[in-house]
């Protein structure tokens, strides 16, 4: 085992602190929950990633999920560089635009029209302000756990980073916003059917991750999403797939495909924007039709279908349109679970491990972690030690208990075995 410094990353974080609040531009970035600094990186290729120490990680965080080509992968990097030569932004539409809604149509066909915008949050918020257009109904249903991005609408008993840093629900939110959100439980519909009938004709839409991430990974039971569409056949609601991370990732039509459920709106970010920044919202063409310029639903923005973010997004596409990459991930991430399963074992600690695919939370408790509070049973102090544990034996874990391991299609047999043996020793220290 190397030993690994963070000198340089200290002192830049100290340096950060004095320019940028708390040091970072994401709170996620700030490792707090984990304890000790944060990383400041300098660069990373394939599934390896570098920080300003010279240290070397096997990367799960994956930029939190749009790396699924691996870092730097040649033919993205191409697309860009081959694109910024000709200009980077004009606020006049271009054919690469057309390009990717037809890719992306292509591969999630609920998606009959779409609207491109510049992170996940933009377009979960605006899905939501189209769906109350439509409707003329004022309140949303989300679950518990879940998060859809910094939206207002949002900001209640949200997962992943609000989870950690323990502030469920944000300072700054009015009355009125929170009082329109309603939250059910994940993988409970009678928790749904309660607040339909509370509120007849007026809910506008129910927003969903359905394979929920950011509270770790956890999957939807049996019959959930079907029993989601099923309550509110006729009921006028907007069923809205927040697919910001499962979208690309699941399975080239995300995990609509692989559950077989159409959505009336799908929202996607992450993937489709292959590390800059994209959000793209779409789905039914009578809703999508209420939007500015056809409709009465105003959505705008000076960058969206930025001519460098179309291009990094349609080059990763291309790079997974196929059958075969799924099926290498499966097979990545299945080797993966199952190595750390047995290292568990042998080193006498209790986990559950929820996975789906490439996307995998290893839970320090004895499950099954259904919700956000069996989820919330994790033992988040042994989460902590294992992270530092297999941080120090070169291998990047997403610093959050609640929080998804994304693999990439560039994490071959020898990094997911290096990974393995780092967890043998790691998971003693807990
Ligand atoms: C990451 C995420 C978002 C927010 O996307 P940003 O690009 O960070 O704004 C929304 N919904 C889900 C499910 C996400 O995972």
């Amino acid at each position: 085992m190397s030993l690994f410094t963070y000198d340089a990353s200290r002192a830049l974080y100290d340096r950060a602190g004095m320019s940028i609040v708390g040091g970072v531009n994401s709170p996620a970035r700030a490792f707090k929950s984990v304890g000790g600094d944060p990383l400041f990186v300098t660069r990373a290729e394939g599934c390896h990633i570098w920080d300003a120490d010279g240290n070397r990680y096997i990367d799960y965080i994956g930029s939190w999920g749009p790396m699924i080509a691996g870092h730097a992968h040649p033919e993205v990097i191409a697309a860009v560089t081959g694109t910024a030569q000709s200009g980077t932004s004009f606020g006049v539409s271009t054919e690469a635009e057309i390009q990717i809604a037809e890719k992306i149509r292509s591969m999630v066909p609920s998606i009959e029209l779409l609207r491109m915008v510049n992170s996940g949050t933009e377009a979960t918020m605006s899905a939501v302000r189209l769906a109350r257009g439509y409707t003329g109904r004022s309140k949303i249903i989300k679950f518990a756990g879940s998060y859809h991005g910094h939206g207002d609408s949002f900001l209640i008993k949200a997962g992943s980073g609000a989870l950690t840093l323990g502030v469920p629900d944000s300072a700054g939110i009015t009355h009125g916003i929170a009082s329109d959100t309603l939250v059910a439980e994940y993988n409970n519909l009678e928790s749904v059917q309660k607040l339909i009938q509370a509120n007849k004709n007026e809910i506008a839409a129910i927003i969903v991750e359905p394979v929920v991430g950011n509270m770790g990974t956890v999957p939807p039971l049996s019959g959930f999403l079907q029993g989601l569409k099923k309550l509110i056949a006729k009921s006028g609601i907007v069923l809205i797939f927040d697919e910001v991370m499962t979208g690309f990732r699941l399975a080239r039509g995300g995990a609509q495909e692989l559950y077989d459920i159409t959505p009336d709106l799908t929202t996607l970010g992450k993937i489709v924007g292959g590390g800059l920044p994209v959000g793209v919202y779409g789905g039914k063409a009578d809703i999508m039709k209420c939007l500015a310029p056809l409709g009465p639903v105003y959505q705008a923005g000076t960058l969206s279908g930025n001519p460098l973010a179309v291009a990094a997004g349609l080059a990763t596409l291309n790079l997974i349109d196929n059958a075969e990459v799924y099926t290498r991930l499966e097979n990545s991430g299945k080797m993966l679970e199952q190595g750390l399963l047995q290292a568990a074992k042998n080193a006498g600690i209790s986990i559950t491990i929820n996975r789906v695919g490439s996307m995998l939370t290893v839970f320090f408790t004895s499950g099954p972690v259904t919700d956000l509070s069996s989820a919330s049973r994790s033992d988040t102090i042994k989460f902590s030690r294992f992270f530092r544990g297999m941080l120090n034996r070169g291998v990047l874990l997403p610093p959050s208990q609640f929080e998804a391991m994304f693999i990439s299609l560039m994490h071959d047999e020898d990094a997911i075995k290096t990974s393995i043996k780092a967890a043998e020793e790691a998971f003693m220290e807990c």
